[in-house]
């Protein structure tokens, strides 16, 4: 596969204790810098925009209105795409802004603009890092304006953009029977083929912190891809060069194929 789309959660990008992880986001932008070089082309679904905003404004906690937590998401979102510009340029390679709401897939105007813009950012060798819009996208407007996480997001871009790999990196070695967060005998699978009913009920909310979706969209996710006739890895993104193994096709993380 030539193109990729990669998905971090807050989880691989920030602390448990709501710092940002320099460390992760520099080894990011080196892994996928040399992806560039090899001849990959590589989209970055980052999450992390309202992790960043609170320790960019020093608090702990989310605020509690939605007012607040789109102003914490804006200022976020600057600090996050600061950030990877200046490691994306330190390893010689340009970064675009991406931000998107559920507009692109309702509207085929939209829909096709979006894909122009991926064209042409990726026809001049530049790494698109996309987010979800949250100054349009309110939460309380769920199912009008919000794709409401970045998983499902992930397998919309992945479409939109043609590519047919989506790795997705999360703090978890892929999917389980159980929740292995809580379960010592859960186990992996090294590959799924359909996402069934009986797939869909070993699936739980995530239990940490800054952490969205837990595995349920994901698998929302891995089922778009697999209609779409695509293919998704779910690994663990605690070492970022995972991403050279997934690409070697070696047996990490859970295959969606
Ligand atoms: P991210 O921030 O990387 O998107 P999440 O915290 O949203 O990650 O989702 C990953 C979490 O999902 C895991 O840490 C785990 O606690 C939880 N989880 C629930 N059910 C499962 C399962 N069956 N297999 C693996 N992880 C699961």
């Amino acid at each position: 596969s030539k193109r990729i789309v990669i998905k971090v959660g807050t989880s691989t990008i920030m602390y448990p204790n709501g710092a940002i992880n320099l460390k992760q986001m520099e080894k990011l932008s080196f892994v996928l810098s040399d992806l560039k070089n090899q001849g990959k082309e590589v989209i970055l679904v980052s999450s992390g925009a309202i992790g960043v905003g609170l320790s960019r404004m020093n608090l702990t906690e989310r605020p509690v209105t939605i007012p607040e937590q789109q102003a914490i998401a804006a200022i976020g979102q600057t600090e996050l795409m600061r950030l990877y510009s200046k490691f994306f340029f330190h390893y010689g390679h340009q970064i675009g802004q991406v931000l998107l709401t559920k507009d692109v897939t309702d509207f085929p105007v939209s829909r096709k603009n979006t894909v122009n813009t991926f064209e042409q950012l990726l026809y001049k060798h530049i790494v698109p890092i996309v987010n979800e819009n949250d100054t349009v996208s309110v939460e309380e407007l769920d199912h009008l304006t919000r794709f409401g996480d970045n998983d499902t997001l992930s397998a919309i871009v992945l479409e939109l953009t043609e590519a047919d790999l989506l790795i997705m990196l999360s703090d978890i070695d892929g999917f389980y029977d159980k929740n292995p967060m809580e379960y010592q005998d859960a186990e992996r699978f090294d590959i799924i083929h359909d996402i069934t009913d009986d797939i869909l009920d070993l699936a739980q909310d995530s239990t940490t912190k800054f952490g969205t979706g837990g595995m349920i969209t994901k698998l929302n996710a891995a089922q778009i891809v697999l209609e779409a006739r695509k293919r998704m890895v779910l690994a663990n993104g605690s070492d970022i060069s995972i991403l050279f193994d997934v690409l070697k096709g070696k047996d990490v993380g859970t295959l969606f194929s």
